[in-house]
């Protein structure tokens, strides 16, 4: 058997405005901006890796910000929310910061735990989660949070969906096991208390489906250890669905499969990691594009639109 997957590597959804974006996770969240690259499929637009101050899986929410999208819809089959983990001691001081900004932020008690559920600018719903296993941060060294505050990484996601059974199975084989429930809420969980290692499922039998767009989630990546232990995985999975070849993504290697319930879910493995083009002293400041595109570098640098990193220490 591979060794065990301990949970979330990283969760890749859809922005509308770029620089929206970018203020609003590395300024609002306090989250390091740990990639500037663009989207492999069309270098005209950006990707966007957010995390702690070094990229550590488990720590990376990654945006395709296309300037204009049309906001989506969630819907079944897709991760509905995105939760982030911090001691409990951190929720007020959060909860202030976030309606500091005017956001509506909703406090509630899930499993014993305290949850502040907020949108993103694109009405992507983004949760805090104060509990007892928070992990020591690593916090972005240009964030304007006090370091026992900082985001310590994901806590895990909800799925919404039409039934359980199916993508239990599934959940079951990668280790995760269900630990409780709570109305339509089914929690599972890898073993341990690494980051990202919650999957709740939400079933609602009658569920909407929804549509991909600005707001929206795309995938969530599990981490593997390394590229033989993936293969490993791709194997044991894919006696039961559909799996990608292995593809290059540069900072990881990723193996692609959808979950019954419709899901995207990926595998991806911890090196070479963020730091493999770039010194972790500067992450995310310059423009890194891969071997094959660079040859297209002046054309892409043309297309895309300019940013500002760093505005509040600018402006401080
Ligand atoms: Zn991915």
């Amino acid at each position: 058997m591979p060794k065990p997957i301990v949970g979330l590597h990283h969760v890749t959804a859809i922005a509308s405005d770029p620089q929206t974006n970018l203020d609003f996770y590395t300024e609002v969240l306090g989250l390091r901006f740990v990639k500037r690259t663009v989207n492999f499929d069309d270098p005209g637009t950006y990707h966007f890796y957010f995390g702690d101050d070094a990229g550590t899986p488990g720590t990376i929410l990654t945006f395709f910000p296309w300037a204009g999208a049309s906001r989506g819809t969630p819907g079944v089959g897709e991760v509905t929310l995105t939760a982030f983990s911090v001691p409990l001691s951190s929720i007020d001081f959060w909860e202030q910061r976030l309606s500091g900004y005017s956001l509506p932020v909703e406090r509630s008690t899930r499993f014993a735990e305290t949850v502040l559920t907020f949108p993103d600018p694109d009405g992507m719903r983004i949760e805090i989660v104060g509990h007892a296993d928070a992990q020591t941060p690593n916090p972005s060294r240009f964030a304007a949070i006090p370091a026992e505050h900082a985001l310590r990484g994901f806590y895990g996601v909800t799925l919404y969906l039409r039934a359980a059974e199916e993508t239990t199975k599934i959940l079951n084989l990668m280790g995760f096991t269900k630990r409780t429930e709570e109305g339509t809420r089914q929690r599972f969980a890898a073993e341990g208390s690494a980051l990202g290692n919650h999957i709740d499922l939400l079933i609602h039998p009658e569920g909407n489906h929804g549509h991909m767009g600005a707001g929206t989630v795309h995938h969530i990546a599990f981490r593997v250890e390394d590229d033989a232990d993936q293969l490993e995985w791709r194997d044991t999975i894919g006696q039961h669905l559909d799996m990608t070849p292995v593809q290059d993504r540069t900072y990881f290697h990723s193996v692609y499969f959808r979950e019954p319930g419709g899901v995207l879910f990926e595998l991806a493995t911890n090196p070479p990691g963020f730091d493999f083009d770039e010194p972790i002293e500067s992450l995310g400041e310059a423009l890194r594009i891969p071997p094959w595109l660079e040859k297209h570098r002046d054309i892409i640098e043309k297309r895309l639109i300019p940013l500002e990193l760093h505005k509040a220490k600018a402006s401080a």
